[in-house]
């Protein structure tokens, strides 16, 4: 198979998920049904199977219904380009261009980073719309993530060659323990002022998922952009010191990038203390 046909097939797969993502980010935060088929909000259509071609239905309909006309608002658009996007990404790293070895382990990671990108897509563009984090998404990430880590550990035996997969799983529960409860504690002693519960249930997963040191990296990039953007919005008048914060939609982007750069900033950052 020639690899713009690997690279074209994984972007596809990427928007056919990116519009179920959509839907799930949309309708969880308000515990609507996630069955039953999309309709137009403004005259009620409902969509037909034509429609919901990912990218290309929205683009050939010219972003208006095709019963009353009215602008369907771009957020599917963006959700399918992003997700096929971030699928793009995680397989140009894993799988670069000439592909030299491919084992169960590469492939393993692989999916892992899909389905991690596929939480973080939902939980980004549910916080960003409805400031909540959907538990669904939380309990999901947590079990694939803990499947994760206990298959790559016990698939490896027990041997000095496996030592670096069982670290994994180890480092794994550490991060979550510990971003966890940082997360929880300034719930608790702030009475949920600083940090919203979801934010805390996620900054469980967060560990879990990205391991140590790499969590520890992604927090201080959400924290330092959502204060950088949090000030600009507060300059130019878009928001007020007081306004809530979806803080979930800094960590789950800065976690996608520590997915591919973590260990690299943190190598970087602990160079100054050797
Ligand atoms: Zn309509």
């Amino acid at each position: 198979m020639s690899f713009f046909v690997f690279y074209s097939f994984i972007f596809i797969l990427g928007s056919v998920i990116g519009s179920f993502l959509g839907v799930l980010a949309e309708r969880l935060p308000r515990e609507k049904t996630i069955r039953g088929r999309s309709e137009c909000d403004y005259c009620g259509a409902v969509l037909k199977w034509f429609d919901l071609i990912p990218i290309f239905s929205f683009l050939f309909l010219g972003g208006k219904c095709r019963r009353c006309e009215k602008k369907i608002s771009p957020y599917h658009l963006w959700v399918e380009i992003i997700t096929g996007l971030a699928f793009l990404a995680v397989a140009f790293y894993l799988f670069p261009y000439p592909l030299l070895g491919i084992d169960l382990q590469i492939i393993g990671q692989f999916l892992f980073w899909l389905f991690l990108a596929s939480c973080f897509i939902a939980i980004f563009f549910a916080d960003l719309k409805f400031y909540i984090i959907p538990d669904e998404i939380i309990i999901a990430g947590i079990a694939g993530s803990l499947a994760y880590w206990i298959w790559l550990a016990f698939g490896s035996g027990f041997s000095l060659i496996s030592i670096e997969a069982w670290r994994g799983l180890l480092f794994s529960l550490l991060a979550a323990v510990l971003a966890g409860g940082f997360f929880f504690s300034l719930n608790y002693f702030s009475r949920g002022r600083w940090m919203g519960m979801g934010d805390a249930k996620l900054a469980l997963f967060l560990g879990l998922a990205l391991g140590w040191p790499n969590i520890l990296i992604a927090l201080f990039i959400s924290f330092l952009s959502g204060s950088i953007i949090g000030l600009g919005l507060v300059f130019f008048g878009r928001a007020s010191m007081k306004s809530q914060v979806p803080f979930g939609v800094f960590l789950t982007a800065s976690s996608f990038a520590c997915l591919f750069w973590g260990e690299k900033i943190a190598d970087w950052y602990l160079s100054f203390f050797r």
